[in-house]
Parts: C-alpha cells; structure tokens; sequence
C-alpha cells in the first residue's frame, strides 16, 4: 500500500530515470503526484464542420484525404503539406518531420484529425494534428482528458498512467471535514474529489471537485492566518522610535516630490513607529506607484534610531536590485544605511560573513530572500521587517519570527489589486494604506492586443524602440519545448528572435529554472544596458525595475490572467518614455479577445482584474495562469472570491466555537491541516 509520504520510485512504471523528471516538476513523494493537479480538461469533442472552424481554437474535423502529400524540405525541416475535406469545406494540414506519413494518409482515406486551428494568410490550417480513424475518435467522443502542467520528457498521457497507478495502490485519508461542514460549504468527500480532479467523469464533477479542493487551500491558508493574527494582535511596541532629521534630508534631496498617497502612507508609518503598538500593516499600491522609497524611508527610520531592519524580497533577482538601489542612494545621499545582502546563491564563506555582521550589529540593513530569517541568522536589535510583493510569505515570516523570540514592527508591500472585502479576508489583520496615484509625468502605457500575424511588426516595433537607446522584454509561458502543447518558449524564442531582429541587438533569455547566480547576473547586464531585448518568463513579473524599457510584448497572452498581464505591464512605463504593450493572442475566440481588450481599456489594475472575474466562465477557472503574490496551489482569489468568503465565514465561526480545533469532532481536522501547514512552503522558489 502506497501512502502520501511514498516515494515516486514506488509507484509502478515510474523508475530511476523518470523519477528525476518528476522531481523537475517538484515532485517527490506520491502524495505530491496525487496533489499535481491537472491545468484543465481536453474534451474530445464531437468533429466540426470545416466551415465553422475558428482560428486559436483545438478542435476535430472529419476529412477526406484529397492529394498525395507534397513533400517540402528545408534545411532543418521536413514539411508535409495535405488537404482534407468534408461537406462543408477544406482544410490544409501541415506536419513536420513525418515524412513516413505519405504511405499513411493516401487520397480518399478519411480521417479525424483534431488539432489547433491557426490562419496561415486568408486561409485556416491546421499544424501537426493528430489523427484517428473514424471508429477509434467515436469511442474517445465526450471523453474529458487531464492536462498537467510538464516538463520535457514527460507528457499527459505518462503522468496520467503514474497518477492511475499510484491511485490504485493508495489509501486516501479518512475524511477530515466534520459532516455538517461538508454540507453546509457544499463539498463533496476528500475521495471523490482527488479521483474526479484526476479522472473526471463530466465537467460538472471536475468543477465540484475542484471546488473541495479550493476550499481545502483557503482553508488551510485562513486556519494559520487566524491563528496569526492571535498572535500579533495589539502587541506593545518594544521598538519604539522618534523621527530623527535623517529621512526629512532623504525626502528633500530626492530628484522628485513625494505623491499625495507615497506621503500619506509614510505618515501613518511613521506614526505607527512612534506609537504604542507593534505595527502591522501593508502598503498596497499599483504597480509602479513608488513603494520602495517607502520602505527605505521606514527603514531609514529604524537604523537612524539605532536598530536593525531587513527587508525580504520573494526572489533573489529582486532582493539583489533592491540591494543596488539602496547602494547607490547610501553614496549618493549619504544615508545611515550599513547594509548587507543575503541570498542563497552566495557562497558558504559570504554567507557567514554575513550572519557575523548582522548578529555584531555592524550591518544595520538586511537585504534577501527567505534565507533572511533561517535559523542560522542571530540578529542584533531587529525592530523592522519589510516584505516586498509576497503577502503569504509575510504571514508565515511572523510566525517563524515570533519562534524566535523575535518581534519587529511588520511592514508588507503588495501590488496585487484586490477589493477591501477580499483583503479584509486575506490580510487579515493588517492595518492598509493606500497609494493611490501614479508620479506625476508618466505616460498612460500604449496597448494592443493582436494576433501572431502581427509579430513581424511587433518586431520592426522593438528595433526601432532599441535603435532610440530603449529595452524590451519578451513573455513566454513556457521555458522549454513541451512544458505545454502550441505555446512559445522562452529558450527557442530568444533564438529565433535573434535571427529575426537586426544584429547588433543584443536578446537574452531568462527563466526560474536556472542557476540563482546566472539569473541575477542577466538581470545586471539588462539593468546596465548590455541587453537590449530580455525574453523571459514570468520570473520577471515582480517587481523589477529598469526604467529604460519600454516595449513589453506578451505572446500567448490567452494563458495569462488579466491580473498577471497587469503586473507584466507595470515592468514598462516606470520612466518619462512613452512605452508599450504588445499582447500576442493566439486564440482568436470572441471571449478570448473581449478578455484582453481590458487590458487595451483600462491602465488600472482594480478595474482590470474585477473585470477578468466578470467575464470568466466555470469552464475557464482551469488553465489560466494566475498572479504570483497569492500563489495558491488551485484557488484564484479573484474567480474563488464567493468560495473565499465562504472559507473565511466558516474558520471565524470555528475560531469563535472552538478555538483550539479541540472538540473530538475536530481533531481529524486540526492534525490534518496542522500538517499540511507545517509542509507548506509559502515562498515562490522561482
Ligand atoms: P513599485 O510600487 O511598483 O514597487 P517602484 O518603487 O519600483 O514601484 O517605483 C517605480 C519607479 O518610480 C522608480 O524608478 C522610482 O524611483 C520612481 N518613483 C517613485 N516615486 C516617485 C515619485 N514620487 N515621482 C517620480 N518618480 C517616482
Ligand atoms: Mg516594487
């Protein structure tokens, strides 16, 4: 019998070699498998007619083969063009490197083929569609197939096998939720609802079992949240601090005025330092809106007083840029600040440098990722801690803070545009000052949203834009070949794009599965000017700052949230240049489209993300790339928002009645979650 702690080499047809390609995905044990859940659901859909085929859309046609293949070869490539037919229309179909296939597809055969319909001039086709005989696809019709997020090496129909056979041998927990629980959040059991996730039997199902699932992960999420905030609510103040001349000089000397709500959020800071209480409280602005400043004032404050402060970033990349920036406003202002930095791809001989000069107090500033607050670093009079765009990093911080001892002032900075009521949930109870407007100067962003046809002008676009001394950055979803079926690359793309652009244009590539090291030394290089054109992941979506760029172009925008494109755009317009956004959508469907004209509407983060939530279907709650600050596993805190509210009714009813989760009828619960949480990790290890 497997359990959830099982290593994957126990799982049947999963062996030393496939193990290694699972453990790329981040899993390791057999519950992490049966934990991966599916992107979505591919439906075999009855065929349609030819005459109704929309381009962006997978679907199956009927057809007749009407010629021998023609055979085209290019240096690299075979190309096997053939044309199908059925009573409504034609179709042209192009495979690659199949030449085998003029002895299979002869003229008259008829086929299902089903694939991804693209345009290819006036005329639609469709690119290496698989293909089955008419009897063979009859029997798949109606059939909804998991979708897994993969890695090269792997595909569906692989993890798909592993997840069936790990399933058969595995003893699910007993239910945890007490019954009337179940009943009243309207959830179905623990079992069905990993088998349907899985192995769905209609949509319908899918959807519930999804929806058990969410609430397992707001669950856990609010459970540790409440408990928190018992936490850390009205603990006195044992950093007490004055406001000392060193932060009114900052302000004075910097090259621009303070905005209406930078000024305002300082202030309430600032009271809150000098006030009786411990403060705990979130700075929620739209991108762009000037944060950061705001963070070194507070933490100016601190060490002018005689205490430390650190300030975490949810990746190196950004801790090292925030790192920089401090740097050069230290020389260039002459601040307090004795900073250092922590990051994990240092080596072991900085790293205990490190860790001496905080635990002497010779550094006074700290700046890093998560490796901040491991055991191994004593602090000398930590009195505040700043957490940079990851909100359920600063929940979890506290407490890792708390057991040890520790209890600095909290200050988080989050960009993600939520309404009150669902903040009032998430923050729990932090305190929120709002920054409400843009600095004065900048540019409304430009937008489009265009299909692939238009990529060679998107292209002329950033020559042009690199011609004038500005940079720009390329979105990809995926990092290699095979990661997702029909979507671009980040590693495949920065080639092609070289060889598209002029040379002399310098294009790099960046994505979260390489070295911290080579990540943060490409993120240099484009913040000096040495890359002109950085094709990336999402990796890039948080917080980075270079003011010179001015182009961002995002292909497969479809894949993304509205909310996620958001945060992508606000890496542009951060300087006096007019920038742009160039959003590639490779499905062309009305709803598709009307989704991402928000984007091209509105330059405001609250309106676009409510937006997204409006126009999105049941069907569309899977596969969409969610914003990264929340990072649940399957929950959206935008399209989950009802279940959310729900979730959170339901633990302050709990907290309220049994605090403890001590009652006999709670005691599966709590030791379920108990250790759910003690697993989680909540940082991004990106
Ligand atoms: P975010 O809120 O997204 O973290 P940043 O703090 O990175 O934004 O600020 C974006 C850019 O705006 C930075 O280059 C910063 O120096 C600049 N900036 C911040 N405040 C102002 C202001 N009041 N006026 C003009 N520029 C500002
Ligand atoms: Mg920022």
């Amino acid at each position: 019998m497997l359990s959830e702690d099982s290593s994957l080499l126990q799982v049947k047809g999963i062996g030393e070699k496939s193990v290694k390609l699972y453990q790329k995905l981040g899993l390791y044990t057999v519950g992490d498998l049966l934990q991966y859940f599916p992107k979505g659901y591919e439906r075999f859909e009855a065929p349609k007619k030819m005459d109704s085929l929309i381009s962006g859309e997978t679907c199956a046609v009927l057809g007749r083969v009407l010629n021998v293949p023609v055979m085209r070869k290019t240096n690299r490539l075979t190309i096997l063009t053939v044309n199908v037919r059925d009573d409504a229309g034609s179709l042209s179909l192009v495979f690659f490197n199949m030449a085998f296939l003029t002895k299979v597809l002869k003229p008259g055969m008829v086929f299902v083929f089903r694939g991804l319909v693209q345009t290819r001039g006036i005329s639609l086709i469709m690119e290496q569609p698989k293909f089955y005989s008419p009897e063979e696809y009859h029997k798949l019709t109606g059939l909804l197939m998991p979708r897994y997020a993969l890695t090269k090496g792997l595909t569906h129909q692989a993890i798909q096998k592993a997840v069936q056979n790990a399933w058969k041998d595995y003893a699910v927990e007993e239910e945890y939720l007490p019954k009337e629980l179940l009943s009243r959040a309207g959830l179905p059991e623990i079992e069905p609802a990993l088998r349907e996730i899985h192995f769905p039997q209609d949509e319908a199902s899918a959807l519930l079992a999804r929806r058990r699932l969410v609430f397992d992960e707001f669950f856990a999420f609010l459970l540790q949240l409440r408990r928190n905030k018992d936490l850390s609510a009205q603990i006195p103040n044992e950093w007490p601090m004055i406001e000392t001349a060193d932060t009114v000089r900052y302000v004075d000397a910097l090259p621009f005025r303070l905005t209406k709500g930078q000024k305002q959020a300082w202030a309430e800071i600032r009271e809150d330092l000098e006030g009786p209480l411990c403060m705990n409280r979130l700075v929620q602005g739209d991108v762009g809106s000037g944060k950061t400043i705001v963070a070194f004032l507070a933490l100016l404050m601190t060490v002018a007083n005689g205490y430390q402060g650190a300030l975490m970033a949810p990746t190196e990349v950004l801790a090292v840029q925030h790192y920089e920036t401090l740097l050069r406003d230290v020389k260039k202002y002459s601040l307090a600040f004795r900073p250092v930095l922590l990051v994990g791809s240092m080596t072991a001989k900085e790293k205990r440098e490190a860790y001496e000069k905080i635990a002497s107090g010779e550094a006074n500033l700290i700046i890093g990722t998560h490796a901040l607050i491991q055991e191994k670093v004593q602090y000398h009079k930590l009195a505040l801690v700043v957490t940079d765009e990851q909100h359920r990093f600063g929940v979890r911080q506290r407490e890792t803070l708390a057991d040890k001892g520790l209890r600095p002032h909290v200050l988080v900075m989050s960009a993600t545009p939520i309404p009150r009521t669902l903040a009032i949930i998430l923050y729990g109870d932090l305190k929120i000052s709002l920054i409400k407007e843009m600095p004065v100067g900048r540019l409304p962003i430009k937008n489009c949203v265009v299909n692939s046809s238009y990529r060679p002008k998107a292209y002329k676009f950033i020559a042009d834009q690199v011609a004038k001394g500005h940079q720009a950055y390329v979105i990809c979803p995926q990092v290699e070949e095979g990661e997702m079926e029909d979507a671009e690359n980040v590693v495949d793309y920065a080639e092609k794009l070289r060889a598209a652009l002029p040379p002399g244009i310098v294009v790099a590539h960046l994505h979260g599965k390489m070295k911290a090291s080579d990540k943060n030394r490409i993120m240099e290089d484009f913040a000096a000017k040495n890359i002109d054109v950085l094709v990336s992941t999402t990796v890039i979506e948080v917080g980075i700052n270079v003011p010179n760029s001015t182009v961002m172009m995002v292909e497969n925008a479809e894949r993304f949230g509205l909310a996620q494109l958001h945060q992508l755009r606000g890496r542009v317009g951060r300087g006096e240049a007019q920038s742009y956004c160039i959003f590639i959508s490779t499905n062309e469907s009305k709803e598709t489209m009307r989704r991402l004209e928000i984007l091209n509407t509105s330059n405001d983060g609250f309106f676009v993300a409510s937006e997204d939530l409006r126009l999105r279907g049941p069907g569309d709650l899977f596969g969409i790339r969610q914003s990264g600050e929340f990072a649940f596993r399957i929950g959206d805190v935008y399209a989950d928002a009802e279940l959310l509210k729900q979730t959170s009714e339901i633990v302050d009813d709990l907290m309220k009645t049994d605090h403890e989760l001590a009652l006999p009828e709670h005691r599966a619960m709590r030791e379920h979650f108990d250790r759910v949480n003690a697993k989680a990790v909540d940082f991004r290890t990106i």
